[in-house]
């Protein structure tokens, strides 16, 4: 395994091509917008390091028998599934962001066993292809940004309708040696933190569209990729220098558009090349596993930001408070919420024909539907805790100044022995995860992060059963129709 240091030198070596507020970034590591999102991939190093994590942060390959970081792990049993969920809400809680690494760990996931299917069903040889890349993978201990969300253009056309044919990731040639791909995918989590992608297509597919069913891995700075950088929410004041104002100071998360203009990707890295049939299976298991690891990182997040505001009514001297304490109980109550339906669909695990557990699918939609609501609920608790100072306060700069500091440091104190910093630092903290850089992460990564809440509710109808329950109504009832 990689130690921390090694990660960040490791990317240190790579060429990325990234475009941020309309500059060439030439260091990405070094970059006061980038680094803390990279600190926070580092922390998935780190933690592997530490002994007391060794359980929940590390597994043993089943491919090599050795000791690999679990972000580059193939679930082996339902303990796997459920042992990551709470390494994600480890995370959660030690970095108050997303730590963007689990996009690759979802995506090889569902490679595995879809490409073990398609094989089956097809003669193809495209799970041996994945399993010597999986093998590499674990041995370098890399980071692999999987890549589903194409740009979509018009919603009601297909990707082969489309005006432009680059709106969804394609194949341009084949050629005997691999295939050219062009296009795009859209709010790429940490793709700047990754030493490869793992791309899969982003819906099911039809026969018109066999040019867009295209799998493939590459690294991530790969000759003809390009990334610009999303813009977050406060992003400038990591370039303020202080500490205060910024929330969190040391972790972030970042997405990125990622652009292919005509990429070689040779066979041996193509994981699926016009098998359309099999691309809605495919969506529906990365997805599937995405929407299970919120209910682990959501809810780490959500530790902190109960904490935070639980301290900032220790600092306003309102703990006592009936309603402060009920808002508070309300807060975990949701966030637990959210925890049990991600341990609950972990738990619910089945083997597949490649011998890789998939979450019970219908549990893991509802658990990210659950994440569409809960978590903007906890947040309008704990603005409403808070209080208003959280979005008025003045910055870290009057809070130094020579003079205007002494007026800052005297009416922004709340109880006597609670120094005004840190009334500040923590109100920030919960800013910065409700409405500043960490709130991409938090709130609308919530909504429409491992998919939209529509998508979700396609997937609970798909797999209600509602004709079993109307079986179970009629027996009751003693109603007899056969
Ligand atoms: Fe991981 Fe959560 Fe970020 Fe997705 S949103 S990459 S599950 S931390
Ligand atoms: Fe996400």
């Amino acid at each position: 395994m990689k130690t921390a240091a090694q990660y960040e030198e490791s990317l240190r070596g790579l060429n990325f091509k990234v475009y941020l507020q309309g500059e060439l970034v030439e260091n990405p590591v070094d970059h006061p917008i980038i680094r803390p999102s990279m600190n926070s991939v580092k922390a998935t190093y780190a933690l592997a390091e530490d002994p007391q994590y060794e359980e929940l942060m590390t597994a043993t390959s089943h491919l090599s028998g050795e000791k690999i970081n679990r972000f580059c792990h193939l679930h082996q049993n339902t303990e796997d599934l459920v042992k990551k969920v709470k390494m994600q809400r480890l995370l959660g809680q030690q970095t108050a962001a997303c730590f963007q690494r689990c996009v690759g760990m979802d995506a090889i996931n569902a490679v595995d066993s879809v490409t073990f299917e398609m094989d089956q069903k097809l003669g193809t040889n495209y799970h041996e292809r994945f399993v010597k890349f999986l093998t590499r993978m674990q041995e370098e201990d890399w980071t692999v940004d999987g890549a589903m969300t194409d740009p979509k253009g018009d919603r009601g056309l297909a990707p082969s309708q489309q005006e432009d044919p680059d709106l969804f990731v394609h194949v341009v040639e084949k050629r005997e040696d691999g295939i050219v791909v062009s296009g795009a995918k859209a709010h790429q989590t940490g793709a700047l933190n990754s030493h490869w992608i793992l791309v899969m297509p982003t819906i099911a597919m039809g026969k018109n569209d066999a040019d867009y069913a295209v799998s493939f891995t590459a690294p991530a700075d790969e000759d003809g990729i390009i990334y610009i950088y999303g813009r977050q929410s406060c992003d400038t004041r990591k370039l303020e220098g202080g500490d205060i104002d910024v929330g969190n100071k040391q972790f972030g998360g970042h997405e990125a558009l990622m652009v292919f203009d005509n990429v070689f990707i040779p066979w041996e890295n193509v994981f699926m090349c016009g098998e359309y049939e099999f691309s809605g299976s495919l969506v529906e298991r990365f997805a599937g596993y995405h929407r299970q690891s919120y209910g682990g990182c959501k809810v780490g997040v959500g530790d902190v930001l109960i904490g935070a505001v639980a301290l900032a009514a220790d600092y306003n001297g309102a703990a006592k408070a009936s309603h402060i304490k009920d808002k508070l109980i309300e807060m975990v109550h949701l966030n637990e919420t959210l925890y049990s339906c991600g341990i609950a669909c972990s738990a619910e695990g089945h083997k597949t024909a490649s011998g890789t557990y998939l979450i019970d699918l219908l549990l893991a939609n509802v658990c990210k539907q659950n994440v569409t609501r809960f978590p903007y609920e906890i947040a309008r608790l704990a603005e409403d805790i808070a209080g208003g100072l959280m979005v008025t306060m003045p910055s870290e700069k009057d809070l130094r100044h020579p003079e205007i500091g002494k007026v800052v440091e005297k009416y922004f104190k709340g109880v006597a022995f609670v120094p005004t910093e840190h009334r500040m630092r923590i109100l920030r903290l919960v800013e910065n995860l409700t409405l500043g850089t960490a709130a991409v992460g938090y709130r609308t990564e919530s909504m429409h992060g491992a998919g939209s809440p529509q998508a979700q509710r396609i997937m609970i109808s798909r797999q209600a059963n509602l004709a079993q329950k109307k079986e179970l109504a009629k027996a009751i009832a003693g109603i007899s129709t056969k």
